[in-house]
């Protein structure tokens, strides 16, 4: 089994941002960290000898605003109510603003071996626009922090397609990411909500988005300059150096057990997906009250879990096999078109295809 932890605080909201997210005081971040030591307990219960875990994943929010020697004690606990496999990879989300150098050292000392650093950009321009709480300046310092302190793989998170023409290059932000010679690189397009401030800005006129082909172009000119570097695509949106895939992440467009604790957190067990409470006052309540903080969900139909295999396996570079996908017509149109590879069984999308992997992934849902 997985486990994914959430920790849903900030140190300021991002302007883009409408994630289920808060800037909250100690005393608010300290009485959900009890929250969650309860929810960790009861599941302990719930499901008991599953195997040890095969990966653990903080992210948030952002949990990097708890210190280094917190995320160390979270995790020994978590070590006390599950066995944790000694190959396990144990990540950890830090924003550039928070962690000094003791930081790392403790989280890499309580069993962290991965960081996946929100960079987003390492233009001070861009970063400012966005509302992101730190500069390019940190963002390298964290780089460097991170593997001073022992940490075995360092991932950056860059964005592109942002409403920026003024001299933003997101080439020269992808050149000065890959020159830190981090071991995985997540690109995320942005999708702005129109209820967050600069979705309200655009809505206004006062920024404007980027048109869908030059998105498409910083798309595939980040992709060839990361495979130049020596990068492998595994994911639409994942890079890494040979053998630094995210293990916990494979498994959710593998469809394999994951464990989702936290305020709005997702799981799969056996086929049900299931989420806890959004609300952080409910989920704190409820947990008081002893009772495990789950709002909704329900076992998956045959047919749902097949498209599901399917959406989610078409994300990957590997593909998906042949067999789950019936309709040959529709197969052979997209391969024509350069959208899909046949090989060895499997089917994948090109390069063409991931620039527009949502139509092509719809066109090619079972019925
Ligand atoms: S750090 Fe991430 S989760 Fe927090 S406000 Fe910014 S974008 Fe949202």
């Amino acid at each position: 089994m997985r486990l994914y932890i959430h920790w849903p605080f900030c140190l300021a909201r991002c302007a883009y941002c409408d994630f289920n997210t808060r800037v909250a005081a100690r005393r608010v971040a300290v009485a959900y960290a009890h929250s969650l030591c309860l929810e960790l307990a009861l599941w302990r219960e719930a499901l008991p000898g599953r195997g040890g875990l095969r990966s653990l994943y903080l992210g948030g929010g952002t949990p990097s605003t708890m210190r280094g020697e917190e995320v160390a004690e979270l995790l020994a606990y978590c070590r006390r109510l599950f066995p944790v496999r000694g190959d396990a990879e144990v990540t950890v989300e830090v924003n550039p603003a928070t962690w000094k150098e003791d930081d790392f050292a403790a989280a890499r000392r309580g069993g962290v071996n991965r960081v996946s650093i929100g960079v987003q950009s390492l233009d001070d321009r861009v970063l400012r626009v966005l509302g992101r709480p730190h500069g390019a300046g940190d963002a390298v310092a964290a780089v460097r922090r991170a593997r001073r302190a022992g940490i075995a793989a360092v991932s950056l998170d860059m964005m592109f397609g942002l409403p920026l023409e003024s001299g933003h290059r997101f080439t020269q932000d992808m050149e000065r990411a890959i020159g830190l010679r981090p071991h995985h690189v997540s690109t995320y397009a942005l999708s702005l909500s129109s209820r967050s401030p600069m979705g309200r800005l655009v809505s206004r006129g006062e920024f404007h988005m980027p048109e869908d082909d030059v998105v498409a172009d910083e798309y595939r000119e980040a992709s060839r300059m990361l495979r130049e570097a020596g990068y492998v695509r595994y994911e639409i949106s994942n890079f890494c150096l040979p053998g630094y895939e995210c293990r916990h992440n494979m498994a959710y467009w593998r469809r394999e057990d994951y464990l989702g604790t936290g305020a709005g957190a997702h799981s799969l067990i056996a086929g049900w997906r299931f989420h806890n409470l959004e609300s952080i006052l409910a989920y704190n309540r409820r947990l008081h009250d002893g009772v495990l903080p789950v709002s909704g969900g329900g076992r998956l139909a045959a047919g749902e879990e097949k498209s599901e295999r399917v959406m989610l396996g078409l994300r990957m570079a590997r593909g998906v096999p042949e067999r789950l996908l019936p309709q040959a017509a529709r197969l052979a149109d997209l391969e024509e078109y350069g959208l899909v590879r046949r090989e060895g069984g499997r089917v994948r999308l090109t390069e063409r295809g991931m620039l527009l992997s949502n139509p092509v992934i719809a066109e090619l849902m079972p019925a």
